[in-house]
């Protein structure tokens, strides 16, 4: 075991798949105590069968939620507080892709859903966990922003225009939480080969997905795996990390150095 984490509790939202699945097991792993969020109720169940098999007995509350719905994130939060008395850690991962195209065909309500996933529910995701761990005196937060949040990208408005929002939310309350003890940082994902991207290579390149999903090489010649970000995610929320506030770490093999 690399860390620590017993004792500690720890809410994984979009834990049903990809990054969050793969973080929630490794947490599992290294001990923790875990929430799990996703609006996908099979999903979540197929994570908690992955955490009997990696960490068997771990405890670990299954909660279906909406992270964009703010009585539902109240509600996930309090289930937490009543299970286990304490949130040491958040990672604010769910998210949508939402739909490819051009800005002018871009309309309003597509934005609002993927702004309201992508970046209402990271920020209400925080303001829920903020002011137990401001009590607290102690507490970490990792938000999934991506190299999205970063750089354009062409035909994805919503997404890009709401993963440079997550950036924005974790730089500034970085800044105001610091005093208290508390850590906020981002994680930039280049591309990981998760059931979103495939999602997207799909639709891209229909049948010949997995030759288009090589070819979007990295320096590294190959797309990331759910756990070459799970393993920074638990080293953000980990002591080890204890000085390393309102960063956002680029996790992407290297891709995002080329010219
Ligand atoms: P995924 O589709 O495999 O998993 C996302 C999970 O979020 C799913 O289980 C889904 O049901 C859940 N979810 C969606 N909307 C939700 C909502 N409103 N409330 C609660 N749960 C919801 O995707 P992934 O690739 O594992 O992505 C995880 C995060 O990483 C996302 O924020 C994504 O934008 C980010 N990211 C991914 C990549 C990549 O290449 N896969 C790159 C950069 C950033």
């Amino acid at each position: 075991m690399v860390r620590d984490f017993t004792g500690r509790t720890v809410i994984v939202t979009g834990a049903g798949s990809g990054i969050g699945r793969a973080t929630a097991v490794l947490l599992a792993t290294e001990g923790a105590e875990l929430t799990l969020v996703d609006v996908d109720e099979q999903g979540l169940a197929g994570t908690g069968d992955e955490l009997e098999k990696a960490s068997p007995g771990s405890r670990a509350l299954l909660v279906t939620a909406d992270v964009s719905r703010e009585e539902e994130v109240a509600g996930y939060v309090r289930a937490t507080m009543e299970t286990f008395g304490r949130i040491d850690g958040v990672v604010n991962n769910a998210g949508i892709e939402g739909k490819h195209g051009l800005t002018e065909d871009y309309g309003t309500e597509e934005l609002d859903r993927v702004i309201g996933v992508n970046l209402v529910g990271v920020h209400l995701g925080m303001r829920h966990t903020l002011k137990i761990m401001r009590e607290q005196r102690r507490g970490a937060i990792v938000n999934m922003a991506s190299l999205a949040g970063i750089r354009g990208v062409a035909q994805r408005a919503g997404y890009v225009a709401a993963k440079h929002g997550v950036i924005g939310l974790t730089r500034s309350a970085a800044l105001e939480y610091g005093r208290f003890g508390i850590r906020v940082n981002a994680i930039a994902p280049g591309g990981v080969l998760t059931p979103l991207v495939e999602r997207a290579m799909r639709e891209a390149g229909g049948d010949n997905w997995r030759e288009l999903a090589d070819a979007a090489g990295t320096p590294m010649g190959r797309l990331g795996a759910p756990e070459d970000i799970a393993a920074p995610v638990a080293f953000l929320l980990s002591p080890e990390a204890a000085f390393i506030n309102g960063t956002v770490l680029t996790i992407d093999g290297g891709q995002s150095t080329a010219a």
